[in-house]
């Protein structure tokens, strides 16, 4: 059961109602959505939260059926965006994100990042923290990758998103990051969902690689329900029985949890197929299926990256990659966020299409 508040209720106002829930036997949980506060009344009867809090005079009531509440699509008039610095709002432009899959060393961050924002990312990507298939394989460059990502974000000046990975490191990444990103390995992992909900910062949330929709979103009802309504949901495949690519990217799950969900979803092809030859084929058809932007491994050279080398595209590979997106965006009416500032050739799309875009 979804309860949403006036939107000019006071906070005084909103305590009594979940006052008045409690001496009713009611636990509700809080969020921020859409510009006012919405309650969660789990497993309540619609009919008496309506009754209990009537002399409230709330925004509406709804009872989303096999939906995590705060993440459903009832829970807010309309979709929700996600503000990342003054040039990325999720839900309102595609967002590029793109970077180095790890964070190796200070060159390699700059090269990279500087690659990256001038053709045309939004946000920089770089893991300091990597959770490992293999505990032999690099694990990141840790509190010393944070301080080299809080470094380039300072030159490039492109907001950063990078991976946290225990709850008790929430803190340190969240004060450097923009957004923390929660990888598919600890899509489930519940105190750490709590932690990034509590941390004050937007949230990546990719989907676990065996998690249904409903586990995805149920992920993200975990940070909603500590207040932070600022979730990305990130599609970045699922294990199927297909070895060919690395997993099977879900691109069904985009236009299916934009149905279900009121939260913007990203599209991670670098991960789902593992293979750079594919990368932009599938970022294309994330744009098609309405995706709010793509989350993209680059790499300089990528034959000595010591993290998922054969998905990075090199930055010419990634350049084209930017054109044919904005084309195909501009073909549906969308937009590329960005700065064109950068690159003011690139700020109209009729600078470049009928250069670089065979369509
Ligand atoms: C990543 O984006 O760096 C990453 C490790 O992705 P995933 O968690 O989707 O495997
Ligand atoms: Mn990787």
């Amino acid at each position: 059961m979804i309860v949403a508040m006036r939107a000019d209720a006071t906070a005084y106002e909103v305590d009594l109602a979940r006052r008045d829930l409690r001496a009713h036997g009611l636990d509700s949980y809080q969020c921020r959505l859409g510009g006012r506060v919405v309650l969660s009344v789990p497993g309540a009867r619609p009919e008496l939260v309506e009754e209990v809090l009537s002399v409230y005079a709330l925004g509406w009531t709804a009872d989303p059926v096999g939906v995590p509440p705060l993440a459903s699509a009832e829970a807010t008039a309309g979709a929700t965006r996600v503000r990342l610095g003054p040039a990325a709002e999720f839900g309102e432009d595609f967002i590029v994100m793109a970077g180095p899959c790890a964070v190796e060393s200070e060159g390699q961050l700059a090269t990279i990042a500087e690659a990256v924002a001038v053709h045309g990312a939004a946000v920089l990507r770089g893991g300091a923290f990597k959770p490992r298939t293999s505990p032999y394989s690099f694990q990141g460059l840790g509190g010393q990758g944070l301080n080299l990502l809080s470094e380039v974000r300072r030159t490039v000046g492109l907001p950063v998103v990078t991976e946290v990975a225990e709850p008790a490191e929430v803190g340190v990444v969240a004060a450097t990051a923009d957004m923390l990103q929660i990888g598919t390995r600890n899509a489930q992992n519940f105190a750490l969902l709590r932690e990034v909900g509590r941390a004050g910062r937007p949230v990546l949330l990719k989907r676990g690689l065996a998690n249904t929709v409903d586990e995805w979103l149920n992920a993200a009802e975990y940070i909603l329900r500590e207040g932070n309504p600022a979730v990305v949901l990130c599609e970045r495949g699922i294990r199927t029985f297909e070895p060919r690519t690395r997993f099977t990217l879900d691109l069904s799950a985009v236009p299916l949890v934009k149905r279900l969900s009121h939260l913007p979803v990203v599209v991670d092809p670098s991960h789902a197929t593992g293979d750079r030859g594919l990368v932009e084929p599938m970022a294309l058809a994330a744009v098609a299926a309405g995706a709010d932007g793509v989350l993209v491994d680059v790499h300089h050279d990528a034959s000595a990256a010591l993290c998922d080398g054969l998905q990075a595209l090199k930055p010419a590979e990634f350049r084209a990659l930017v054109r044919r997106l904005r084309c195909l965006l501009a073909g549906l009416g969308r937009g590329l966020a960005g700065r064109p500032d950068v690159l003011p050739s690139m700020a109209s799309p009729a600078a470049w299409v009928p250069e670089q875009v065979p369509l």
